[in-house]
């Protein structure tokens, strides 16, 4: 389970960010999270509600959305999003791929007062 080492290294800019913007309570986090880091949301759930624990986050509630696999093709520049495995070129069956988006690990925003 790499989530709660996930959650945990997030939480500390998470807190910092908070602290610079002088927020007494956090009380939402919007993450961004893209396909290939292979997150299991009831897990990254779980280390989200572990980690909150006895913080200004302790009542925050947790926003995760996924973002997904763009592969660029490098023979024939064809772009294109993938759900899960094939990281194949659809159009000529390329396997030389560049990464585009899908590796991401964000916090999109932190809400508090
Ligand atoms: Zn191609």
């Amino acid at each position: 389970m790499h989530e709660l080492a996930m959650v945990q290294n997030m939480f500390r800019i998470i807190l910092e960010v908070a602290d610079q913007n002088q927020l007494q309570k956090i009380t939402r986090v919007n993450f961004e999270v893209g396909k290939m880091q292979q997150i299991v949301p009831e897990y990254f759930e779980f280390a989200f509600e572990a980690t909150k624990e006895n913080t200004i986050a302790s009542e925050a509630q947790l926003s995760l959305s996924f973002i997904p696999i763009t592969l660029k093709c490098k023979a024939c520049n064809h772009e294109f999003t993938i759900a899960d495995g094939a990281f194949i070129c659809p159009k000529c069956q390329e396997t030389d791929l560049e990464l585009i988006s899908g590796n991401e690990l964000l916090i999109k925003s932190i809400e508090g007062d």
